[in-house]
């Protein structure tokens, strides 16, 4: 089975309320994969029932693998410290920490720092290696770099490469639409319970970018344009510049960005 997670039929109500219309998910072993949706749209939902942490009204959930799931945010005892945290899930496992992964997180500098007293980069990075101690086939990390800063975001991502490179499958709960984009090989969206778009970040901007917007920045200001015929607009926007003696400084293509396709999509603007 090539497949680290198939998804199928999956259906949750909460009282009246259908939050899972039937959804039907696949996700390729080694991917980096992200449910999107807007708030509310069941991400939550959907992620809790194929974690097993979620009882649901129907359908057929398979994961080909072990999981390891990173925690929500102060979901430790206040006084625990980094290092008890660690020994304690790996004493749960019965495994020993990778030293090298505690190395790559920085996890050092909070071995002996107080749960409550740790800034909320070094508890992800916490939470994070607690969900990497049992070496899990698939991972399921949420928001893992909100609140993060650059450089912290950069290390992460690049971690989160890593274990892919290494073959793990990893489910990723963003909001963060560069973050998406830069680390996903497959996407879908949530929208009323249902799928409304399932594949890779390239397809669903071809399905929806359906124009090119031209971006001129000039000594006189920025110019943006939408067209469908992108080799004449070049040429007039050129010609205009050079009969006006404008100085253009760059021009960049593109077809509206993730966000933009995103919404469409999600919310249906
Ligand atoms: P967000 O992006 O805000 O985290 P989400 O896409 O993860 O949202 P869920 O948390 O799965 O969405 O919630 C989906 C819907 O189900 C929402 O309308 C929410 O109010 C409702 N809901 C979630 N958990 C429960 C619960 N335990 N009991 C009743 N309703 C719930």
């Amino acid at each position: 089975m090539t497949n680290a997670l198939e998804v199928n039929g999956l259906r949750k109500s909460y009282g009246e309320k259908a939050v899972l219309k039937g959804i039907d998910l696949c996700v390729r072993r080694g991917d980096v994969f992200s449910l999107l949706g807007v708030n509310g749209a069941g991400k939550t939902t959907a992620l809790e029932c194929i974690e097993g942490l979620r009882k649901y009204d129907g359908g057929r959930i398979s994961v080909n693998g072990r999981i390891g799931i990173q925690l929500q945010s102060e979901s430790l005892p206040a006084y625990i410290k980094g290092g008890e945290a660690i020994r304690l899930f790996a004493k749960w496992n019965r495994k020993t920490a990778d030293a090298s992964m505690l190395a790559a997180l920085g996890t050092d500098n909070i071995i002996h720092k107080k749960y409550q007293e740790m800034s909320t980069g070094q508890k992800r990075r916490l939470h994070l290696a607690l969900a990497l101690i049992s070496d899990p086939d698939i991972v399921f990390l949420d928001e893992p770099t909100a609140g993060l800063d650059i450089e912290g975001r950069i290390s992460l991502h690049k971690y989160i490469l890593h274990l892919k490179a290494r073959g793990k499958t990893i489910l990723l709960a963003s909001h963060d639409m560069a973050e998406v984009e830069s680390l996903c090989d497959s996407i879908a969206i949530l929208k009323d319970g249902e799928i409304a778009f399932r594949g890779t970040v390239t397809e669903l901007n071809e399905k929806v970018g359906k124009h090119y917007n031209i971006h001129v920045r000039t000594n006189q200001g920025v110019e943006n344009y939408e067209t469908d015929d992108i080799e004449n607009s070049l040429i007039a926007i050129l010609g205009n510049h050079q009969e006006k003696n404008t100085v253009i400084q760059s021009i960049r293509v593109d077809r509206g960005t993730l966000e933009q396709h995103f919404l469409k999509i999600a919310k249906g603007e």
